[in-house]
């Protein structure tokens, strides 16, 4: 179905199918490597430029657009725009399969459009929906779906989703979603949990890895009690325990 590309994107993690990454169910596509350095990032381990999985844009393209029940993809981070020419290229070959594509960046629009690099503007082309600018902290947001502070902006760029503007749907007033999944012994949250239960998280996952005994039962119990007495926490709590049955990685 596509053409030969010999383009690869460094993948840090991917997930087939999310509703936590925006509109409708998704595949969302984590990649690695990121020049920002937000204070509370919720993705630490997806900042250092490193080798993590590369992958063809023509593989995953095939992957994605053979994924049953998706709307769209989704590319987040890490940031998007770091290796833009292999998702704008990837973008164009799920769009042209009717799927839409959305993009969480650090960087703001205008910084994205003012640049002078063509990939930039080839992967701006072939997007239905930007997340724009980075995470500040101190705009945390507990009650904006899909975005983690109040200074991004969702950009419409094209109208895929007249009807999710916000004069139209409303659809930025929810509460956060997150998704919980358990691979293995490891613990995965998507989505954008409130930063006390992302760092009460990560501590426990860490203690989890240290100490090998400690089983992952013991570990989810242990973070729902603690979870539980944070009251800062408690929508966002509530939003992982409903979808903690449903559907990895969290975003930009
Ligand atoms: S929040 Fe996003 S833009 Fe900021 S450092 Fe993390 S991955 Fe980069």
């Amino acid at each position: 179905m596509n053409q030969a590309s010999d383009l690869m994107i460094n993948v840090a993690q991917r997930i087939p199918c999310t509703e936590a990454e925006g509109p409708g169910k998704r595949y969302a596509l984590w990649v690695q490597g990121c020049p920002l350095r937000c204070a509370g990032c919720c993705n630490p381990h997806m900042l250092e430029v490193k080798d993590v999985e590369w992958l063809k844009v023509n593989d995953l393209a095939d992957e994605i657009c053979n994924t049953p029940n998706i709307e769209g993809i989704t590319f987040i981070g890490g940031e998007p725009f770091g290796q833009a020419k292999a998702l704008a290229e990837l973008a164009q070959k799920v769009r042209v399969q009717g799927l839409s594509v959305m993009v969480f960046s650090g960087f703001t629009y205008e910084q994205l459009q003012r640049s002078n690099n063509p990939n930039y503007q080839n992967l701006l082309a072939n997007i239905d929906l930007l997340v724009d600018g980075p995470y500040v902290q101190a705009k945390h947001s507990t009650e904006r779906r899909w975005i983690g502070s109040s200074n991004q902006n969702i950009r419409f760029l094209s109208d895929r989703y007249e009807y999710l503007k916000p004069e139209v749907s409303g659809w930025d007033q929810g509460a956060n979603t997150i998704e919980i999944r358990l691979k293995g012994d490891q613990l995965f949250i998507n989505g954008f949990p409130h930063p006390d239960l992302t760092a009460l998280l990560n501590a426990q996952a860490n203690k989890a890895s240290t100490v090998k005994q400690e089983s992952v039962s013991s570990l989810l119990q242990e973070s729902a009690q603690e979870s539980a007495q944070e009251s800062a926490c408690k929508s966002t709590y509530k939003s992982a325990h409903k979808s903690a049955h449903k559907s990895e990685g969290k975003k930009s």
